[in-house]
């Protein structure tokens, strides 16, 4: 087993640990936002509707802003109130609503575990967070932690990208923050001190402090309401200009929790030495061809024709202007050889007229879209590899299931 952490990056006394929760629960008392999934879950008296409002606001805020959220939180609440209720709903309901939110695996996974419940549970959601996790596709440590402490008062403690940041900064943590061995370490801290009798609040307070005070660039240290309990201010304010080797450190190279040796504490950070994650991997960058195709709709409105994705991997499901991965470095003639060929009209291919790029980011891709536009007198016969698919309006489009990148596009 490895050996423990050296006592600095540790709570390890109660007194302490008892200071700080009250400290931290007084501050939220006082300051927490209001939110709506804060709303529902202190005015429902059910467990398992509460638990499904909060559920579905935490996947809904996995790497979405919560001003972004709100909107999207409200139109679901208020089409689906109950986990019955989004289990009697298509997919291609819950594409529509979630439309725009990105990373959409999250709101088809959210459905399928609450068809789960339904139809596998009896109606009722697990109620620990082991069981959540274990039972309920979609729903991980992070959010089945959540759950279990918010909905159902379990004393246990909960790990994201706010709550990284605070205790890392509150215990000198500059190890690998993403590493599992100091995740682990992380997690261990969390449960040991979420406040046992009011572990939903304290966990909704440590992630508001990371919200809203202790955050990335420019934390208020001032504000604090745990500041007293703070390394790294301490550390800021009474640590010593140039520490090479660093003796505030627990021994150079030999702490799996410490800065590794060979970038030390930098004076000029502050606290903001901590977190410290490993370098990001680039982007795969890749090229689509994509066809903007419109016609004369019945009643003279301009239509465009939009496919579907296949039912798994990126986008699932989704909606879109047929399009055509393409290899790099193609020269346009061969992307419009291409590209008619896969829309069944290989003649077509001068007719297509090159629009321009549009770049979209998802979260490991940088996508560029190579926009064609094809206008087309009468309803040709299609003979699309590229089924199924319909013609719709503008007003048509932005009401289905489209991505962000397709509306850009
Ligand atoms: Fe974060 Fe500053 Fe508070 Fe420490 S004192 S937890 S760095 S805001």
């Amino acid at each position: 087993a490895p050996a423990p952490p050296p006592a600095r990056h540790l709570f390890s006394d109660p007194a302490e640990i008892d200071a700080l929760r009250g400290n931290l629960l007084a501050w939220y008392d006082r300051r927490k936002r209001d939110l709506p999934w804060r709303t529902l879950a202190a005015t429902e008296l059910d467990a398992d509707r509460r638990a499904y409002a909060v559920w579905v606001s935490e996947i809904m805020l996995q790497q979405t802003q919560v001003a972004t959220v709100i909107d999207y939180y409200n139109r679901w609440m208020q089409k689906w109130p109950t986990l019955q209720a989004l289990a009697r709903a298509s997919l291609e309901e819950v594409n529509e609503l979630w439309a725009g939110l990105g990373y959409y695996s999250r709101g088809k996974r959210l459905q399928e575990a609450a068809r789960k419940v339904v139809s596998e549970l009896d109606g009722q959601m697990p109620r620990t967070a082991e069981d959540l996790q274990k039972l309920l596709p979609g729903v991980g440590r992070y959010t089945a932690g959540a759950i279990a402490s918010i909905s159902y008062g379990q004393a246990t403690g909960v790990v994201d990208g706010n709550v990284i940041r605070v205790l890392c900064r509150l215990r000198c943590i500059g190890a690998d923050s993403s590493s599992p061995a100091v995740i682990d370490r992380l997690w261990d801290m969390a449960n040991a001190l979420v406040d046992r009798s009011r572990p939903g609040d304290f966990n909704q307070a440590l992630m508001e402090l990371g919200a809203t005070v202790c955050v990335p660039k420019a934390p208020l240290c001032g504000e604090c309401p745990v500041k007293q309990h703070c390394q790294a201010r301490r550390r800021k304010l009474f640590g010593k200009p140039t520490p090479v080797p660093d003796v505030e450190d627990c021994g150079v190279g030999g702490c799996p929790l410490c800065p590794p040796a060979a970038e030390p504490w930098d004076s000029s950070l502050g606290v903001t030495n901590f977190p410290r994650k490993a370098a990001k991997k680039q982007p795969q960058a890749a090229r689509t061809a994509t066809c903007v195709l419109e016609r004369r709709g019945c009643h003279g409105a301009l239509e465009f024709l939009i496919v579907q994705r296949p039912s798994s991997g990126l986008l699932a499901g989704l909606w879109e202007f047929p399009s055509l991965p393409l290899t790099q470095g193609l020269q346009e003639e061969k992307q419009r050889e291409m590209l008619a060929d896969y829309l069944g009209w290989p003649m077509m291919a001068g007719a297509l007229r090159l629009i321009g790029e549009v770049v979209h980011i998802f979260s490991h891709i940088h996508q560029t879209y190579v926009v064609y536009s094809l206008p087309l007198d009468e309803d040709m016969t299609m003979d699309l590899a590229l089924s199924p698919s319909r013609w719709v309006t503008e007003e048509e489009f932005h009401a289905s299931a489209v991505s962000t990148a397709m509306k850009k596009v």
